[in-house]
């Protein structure tokens, strides 16, 4: 299969949306979908009412680069979005891509299978005949941004801080990389991190809600013997040189951003680092799709772990999730402007 020619055919940043269906409990409701898609079209019916009380229709028309209805399976998410960009990892290319929207549009349900399949892609590369003599491998990671610090997810929780080369090179000081061999142990590790996410008092969705989940496949190349230890205490610097990678970043809910009113303080100083972090990513990407040379990584932590993925060969993929019910409009609404002002 052709692989060298495709570089020019994937889109520097690409917004997409996905709609996911009404679940029980809006059904039992008996809430209206107020989303309707038509290709890469969608519209918001959002019910509203007169000063006297009559009830009308306000419609919002949006249009971005793919809309996923309440249909498209994973399977289908991962052949738009991820796939047409795993061929470039192994030409110096650093992508993200990340989930965006309110607490319970779906961000966890798309973003949990995307690395486990692009992981078979990049294992299946590697042994590709154009690489396989390379000695290339590939590196695993996650990690949580919560309140503005980052935690290794397969390190119980382990502090993290970062650093930066004067490459510009990102580096989290003892973030733990591990090889990945074999497929299935992609999905262990997931499944590790996930139980080692923020989870406080209050139920696990309600915290990791308030963090940013962050997991990088990372291809490096290695030229000496050393570097092949497993689960070592490896980083950038170290083992091996890093050829591309791809981030998976599950956002904190994009309704948590408005939390910096709430009278609890931790969760109003919460809510001001997630608006701050979502604010300084949307001015990244759009600083990126303008070419600009100067980019506001500075914004939030977020953006600048990221930093080395918004310099260079970089891709962007966007991917915003929706609810469907009526009772969502708002938050619909909003992750749409979002979405569309990245576009
Ligand atoms: P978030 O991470 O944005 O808070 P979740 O991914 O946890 O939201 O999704 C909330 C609930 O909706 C979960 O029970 C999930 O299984 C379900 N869900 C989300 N998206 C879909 C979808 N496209 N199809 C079916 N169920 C979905
Ligand atoms: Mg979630």
């Amino acid at each position: 299969k052709e692989i060298n020619s495709r570089e020019n055919n994937v889109a520097k940043i690409k917004v997409v949306v996905r709609k996911r269906p009404l679940n029980k409990k809006e059904l039992a409701r008996k809430e209206d979908d107020v989303v309707s898609v038509c290709d890469n079209g969608l519209t918001v019916h959002e019910p509203k009412l007169k000063v006297d009380l009559t009830a009308y229709v306000e419609k919002h028309e949006f249009c971005f680069d793919a809309v996923l209805d309440q249909r498209v399976t994973n399977d289908e998410v991962y052949r738009e979005t991820v796939q047409p960009i795993i061929p470039i990892i192994f030409q110096r290319t650093k992508a993200t891509c990340f989930a965006y929207g309110q607490t319970g549009s779906g961000k966890t349900y798309t973003m949990q299978p995307l690395p486990l399949r692009a992981a078979e892609d990049l294992v299946r590369l590697l042994h590709h005949p154009t690489y396989r003599n390379q000695k290339f491998k590939l590196w695993l990671s996650y990690f949580e941004i919560y309140g503005g610090k980052l935690y290794d997810l397969l390190s119980d929780r382990k502090k993290l801080c970062m650093r930066e080369d004067g490459r510009q090179q990102v580096c989290i000081v003892g973030l733990q990389e591990f090889e990945v061999l074999d497929v299935q142990i992609v999905k262990e590790y997931i499944e590790r991190g996930n139980a080692a996410r923020s989870t406080g008092s209050t139920g696990a969705n309600e915290e990791s809600s308030r963090s940013h989940a962050i997991l990088q496949l990372v291809v490096k190349k290695h030229n000496e013997v050393k570097d092949t230890r497993r689960n070592n205490d490896i980083n950038e610097s170290k083992g091996g040189k890093v050829i591309g990678k791809i981030s998976f970043i599950d956002l904190a809910g994009s309704e948590r951003g408005a939390d910096t009113t709430d009278n609890d303080r931790q969760t109003r100083i919460e809510g001001a680092e997630i608006n701050k972090s979502l604010l300084a990513l949307k001015e990244c990407i759009r600083a990126l799709d303008n070419d600009q040379i100067h980019i506001p990584f500075r914004g939030s932590k977020l953006t600048e772990v990221l930093r080395d993925s918004f310099v260079g060969n970089s891709r962007t993929v966007m991917i915003s999730c929706i609810s469907p019910n009526a009772g969502s409009c708002e938050h619909t609404l909003n992750t749409l402007r979002y979405a569309d002002r990245v576009k």
